[in-house]
């Protein structure tokens, strides 16, 4: 009896250690995400470098008038008298503080710098009032202590006639020099044609009437206007 009762014994742990080793266990593994899956678009990396700039971090560009470009439309010259033929612009002396090579800028004012502001404007025509395109307009003069840069290229610089002849400059109104009048030295470059070096001249002490700027005062400086006329070779 005895006997019998360890056989039955034995046969139930039998039962038990095969039935907890049948029973199934979860395998390990990596944890699956609950939300949705992330779009291609999103993982793109040119989804990121097409997003678009923000405002922030592109600033406007500082607004300047380009040699090349027509000045803006509140500006606009008054077209030239062409009644008649022009007189061709007077050559005057160069003088010994022409530089060759001076940089384009539509303005040689720079940070600091003495002096009332000046824009000088106008257009490069042909005797019989033709505007003339891609002149170059070279100018160099002394500061408003009547000192050149004798070194480098300050207040010395060029710029292009648009495609209607126009062309416009920022600088500073110069001083008197060594007995001489007010002046600022000028040269006319049209494509295929010789140079023309001359003066542009103020009304207060002009030695030629024809070399004389017209002026105009507003707020913001002077205005100069002169038209420079060639005959054409
Ligand atoms: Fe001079």
């Amino acid at each position: 009896m005895i006997l019998l009762r360890k056989y039955i014994s034995m046969g139930l742990g039998v039962l038990l250690l095969a039935a907890c080793s049948a029973a199934p266990t979860a395998p390990a593994g990596p944890t699956q995400p609950s939300g949705p899956a992330p779009s291609m678009a999103a993982l793109s990396p040119a989804a990121n470098e097409a997003s678009p700039p923000q405002p922030e971090n592109n600033p406007a560009a500082p607004t300047q008038l380009a040699p090349t470009q027509p000045p803006a439309a509140d500006s606009l010259l008054p077209g030239p008298d062409c009644a008649t033929s022009l007189p061709p612009t007077r050559p005057d002396m160069e003088g010994p503080y022409f530089l060759a090579g001076s940089p384009q800028k539509a303005s040689l004012v720079e940070p600091g710098m003495e002096g009332r502001r000046l824009t000088i404007r106008g257009y490069v025509l042909t005797v019989d009032c033709k505007w003339i395109p891609g002149t170059r307009l070279e100018f160099w003069q002394a500061d408003a202590n009547g000192e050149y840069d004798l070194q480098g290229y300050r207040l010395r610089g060029h710029v292009f006639t648009d495609e209607n002849g126009r062309y416009q400059i920022e600088t500073i109104l110069p001083a008197r020099y060594a007995g001489r009048p007010t002046h600022i030295h000028v040269m006319v470059l049209a494509p295929g044609q010789p140079g023309l070096t001359t003066q542009l001249y103020f009304p207060e002490d002009a030695p030629y009437p024809e070399l004389t700027v017209a002026l105009s005062d507003d707020a913001q400086g002077t205005t100069a206007e002169f038209n420079f006329v060639l005959q054409l070779k």
